[in-house]
């Protein structure tokens, strides 16, 4: 196991700021680690990279990964395909890099039920209120909306649950903080290295 990189799966409730938090790790490299791009049938916003930021596809491209099996998972958000390509996934693992995942609630259930090795991280907004405070604060969504928003993630945050780690986004730096001391940790966990230790007192 211990000369297999690590699936890092980051994920949690709409409007957590999952994207931010993953921007931030990227940005600043603060582990060494290989970004899985996830492929989408959204179109690019201003800025965003072809093959950097996603692979920007066709709906025709996307059903043909489906149905080649190219997918390790994929979903529907409002009206939007996004999936994450497997093999690159398989190659980089193989390769003993970690790889980092940043995808939604619905594709971490089918990452686990396939890779359930993988280091599961929930990111949570520290409470109701202030997620309240950032949706209202955005004023893109009406009073209604933003109740909507609220009542799908009471429902997602009880998600957490088959989860490995819960990081609170209180602030960005923190919760990188706390992303980088669990990878760490998860790289000296024994039921990683023992296979390492294992081989080397047969060899003695
Ligand atoms: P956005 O359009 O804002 O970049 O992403 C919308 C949502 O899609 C976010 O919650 C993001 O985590 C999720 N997402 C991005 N890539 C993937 C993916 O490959 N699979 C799944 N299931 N969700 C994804």
């Amino acid at each position: 196991m211990a000369d297999k990189g690590l699936l890092l799966v980051l994920s949690g409730p709409s409007g957590v700021g999952k994207g931010t938090v993953k921007s931030a790790i990227v940005e600043n490299k603060v582990f060494p680690f290989e970004y899985s791009v996830s492929m989408t049938t959204r179109k690019p916003r201003p800025g965003e990279v072809d093959g950097q930021d996603y692979f920007f596809v066709s709906e025709e491209r996307f059903q043909e990964a489906i149905k080649n099996g190219e997918l390790l998972e994929y979903n529907n958000y409002v009206g939007h395909y996004y999936g994450t390509p497997l093999a690159p996934v398989k190659e980089m693992l193989h390769e003993g890099k970690d790889v980092l995942l940043e995808i939604d609630v619905n594709g971490a259930q089918k990452v686990r039920e396939k890779m359930p090795d993988g280091v599961f991280i929930f990111l949570t907004p520290p409470d109701l209120h202030t997620l309240h405070l950032r949706l209202e604060h955005r004023g893109t969504e009406s009073e209604d909306v933003i109740r909507g928003r609220i009542k799908q993630a009471r429902n997602e945050i009880l998600e957490m649950e088959d989860y490995d780690y819960a990081v609170v986004n209180d602030t960005v730096a923190n919760a990188v903080d706390h992303i980088k001391a669990i990878v760490d940790a998860e790289h000296v966990s024994v039921k990683r290295v023992i296979d390492d230790y294992r081989k080397m007192v047969k060899e003695d």
